[in-house]
């Protein structure tokens, strides 16, 4: 297969290089148990995929075409307003592991992954692994209306050990996480890290 004919490839590098999303593609990132049980589902619907060295699955879909998105243990990728996110990319032709590779390497049919069979892919492999969304219908803290698709966007911690946790419907939780508070910032980066463990 000719590698001129590939529809994107990254820039010439020798080693993982820090892209930043919005520009080519936007990423999905996944956890690796809901994102290799994802992988499976999609079979051969699905696009590049990269895996960095802890398992953690990437894959490339159309810029703006994911951004309103809330799974457990995914996060989306994209150029923010006040922000960007970059993603380590890597040459073309590392396609093994150990390390940062392509799990699906780049080629004439794998490039961008179809944004609404992933999600669908995903949020079957989020039920499959992790169960059903814990407790069902919250309220939001912000506009204090029930919402079916809560999104845990913060756990305070009583003086007991007991934490109160803080959901919001999915519009809020997207305000909540440009909230400046940098304590809330640290905590959430915490239970990000320890969910993707
Ligand atoms: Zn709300």
């Amino acid at each position: 297969m000719s590698t001129g004919a590939l529809p994107w490839e990254p820039p010439p590098a020798v080693d993982v290089e820090a892209l930043p999303a919005g520009k080519w593609w936007d990423a999905v990132r996944a956890a690796p148990t809901v994102g290799e049980r994802a992988l499976e589902m999609l079979g051969d619907a699905t696009g590049a995929v990269i895996q960095d060295k802890y398992g953690t699955l990437y894959w490339l879909v159309a810029v703006g075409s994911a951004t309103s998105w809330h799974l457990r243990q995914v996060r989306v990728l994209a150029e923010l307003a006040d922000e960007c996110s970059y993603l380590g990319v890597p040459p073309n032709s590392w396609t093994t592991p150990p390390g940062t590779h392509w799990c699906v390497p780049l080629s004439v049919d794998h490039y961008l992954t179809d944004a609404f069979k992933l999600w669908g892919a995903l949020a079957e492999a989020d039920r499959a692994v992790l169960g059903p969304v814990p407790q069902g219908r919250q309220t939001c803290y912000r506009c204090e209306l029930p919402t079916d698709e809560p999104v845990i966007v913060d756990v305070e911690h009583g003086g007991s050990g007991a934490g109160r946790t803080i959901y919001a419907c999915p519009p809020h939780a997207r305000t909540y996480q440009r909230d400046p508070v940098a304590e809330a910032a640290a905590m959430r980066r915490a239970l990000d890290r320890g969910r993707t463990r």
